[in-house]
């Protein structure tokens, strides 16, 4: 048998999905992620954003996570690499109702969180039925559209070449979702997208983040990227800052937003409200804060 360092994760999810099930557990333990959906086994985490200038926090990430019942807590990579369309729209309906959920937690605990987002790819968006499912679940809980954000991930491809997902997008967007391009930099979808859509923002992959205190070569990227954002009036949050000195030179330089594990990492909803309440003290105490807990 394979050790499991030796293996990489795409194949360690196929081996997780695929094998141990059969091998090493009872018969009615899920296989797939749409049973595993079924089995209220897929939760998630939550990682906030908080705004360069401010330091408030004005929204988070919903992450998945596969809370297996022998393996643990897995991230998606031990699972999402080559996943199933119905797992994909499986995957994504439960974590709709987790960002819906989390948004109303955050209104009844006084805390105000602007918004939650929810990744989606492609294969998500190519599901005929997805736009009105979204906003029927928008309405049937009297959440306003501008508050769920949609990240895209551009890797997955031009939109437009699909005439479903171009449709489900362009719904979803007029009825005043917001749109953030994931990854961007990776991928060569994110300007089709800001040209068709009009994105509302470009989350600077982390590629580009690490290491830009001291590598010119960072930096100059990220000058360029910040100023081509800028000439499309488009906001910008980097991902994936560690240190903070990455947080001081992007704020410096302008960007937007910032997310990574400098400022926390993602967490179960209920930690959110410790976080919250440590975080805003810390933002009020700085010189210069503004009333308000957002
Ligand atoms: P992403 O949307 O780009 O999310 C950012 C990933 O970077 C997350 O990994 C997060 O935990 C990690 N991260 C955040 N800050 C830092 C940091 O400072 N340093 C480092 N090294 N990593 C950081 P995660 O949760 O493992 O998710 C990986 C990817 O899986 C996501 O990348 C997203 O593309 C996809 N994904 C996660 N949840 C969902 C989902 O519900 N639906 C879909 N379709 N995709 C999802
Ligand atoms: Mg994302
Ligand atoms: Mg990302
Ligand atoms: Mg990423």
């Amino acid at each position: 048998q394979k050790k499991m360092e030796s293996i990489g994760p795409a194949e360690l999810g196929r081996i997780i999905l695929l094998k141990s099930p059969r091998d090493h557990l009872t018969d009615e333990l899920p296989v797939t992620i749409a049973d595993a959906v079924k089995a209220g086994q897929m939760i998630a985490y939550f990682q906030p954003k908080v705004c360069c200038h401010s330091g408030r926090v004005t929204g988070f990430e919903a992450l998945t996570r596969w809370q297996h019942p022998t393996q643990g807590i897995l991230p998606p990579a031990n699972f999402m690499p080559g996943m199933a369309e119905a797992d994909h729209n499986a995957l994504t309906a439960t974590m709709l109702q987790h960002v819906l959920d989390a948004l109303t937690f955050w209104d009844k605990s006084g805390f105000h969180v602007e918004t939650a987002s929810l990744n989606i790819s492609n294969i998500e968006l190519g599901d005929p039925g997805f736009s009105d499912a979204v906003l029927q679940e928008l309405e049937k809980r009297q959440i306003a559209p501008h508050r769920l954000v949609l990240e895209l991930l551009e890797s997955m491809g031009p939109i437009n070449s699909d005439p479903l997902a171009h449709k489900n997008l362009k719904h979803l967007l007029e009825a005043g979702c917001r749109l953030d391009l994931d990854d961007f930099g990776t991928g060569y979808a994110s300007l089709d997208a800001i040209r068709t859509f009009g994105a509302h923002r470009i989350k600077i992959d982390r590629s580009y983040v690490t290491g830009c205190d001291v590598d010119a070569n960072q930096q100059r990227m990220l000058s360029a990227i910040l100023a081509m954002a800028e000439k499309l009036r488009i906001e910008t949050v980097a991902e994936g800052v560690e240190t903070q000195q990455e947080h001081a030179y992007l704020a410096q330089l302008g960007c937007d937003e910032l997310q990574g594990y400098a400022i926390a990492k993602p967490m179960p909803l209920e930690q959110t409200l410790e976080f919250l309440a440590r975080h805003n003290e810390q933002v009020d105490s700085l010189p210069g804060a503004t009333s308000g807990n957002l």
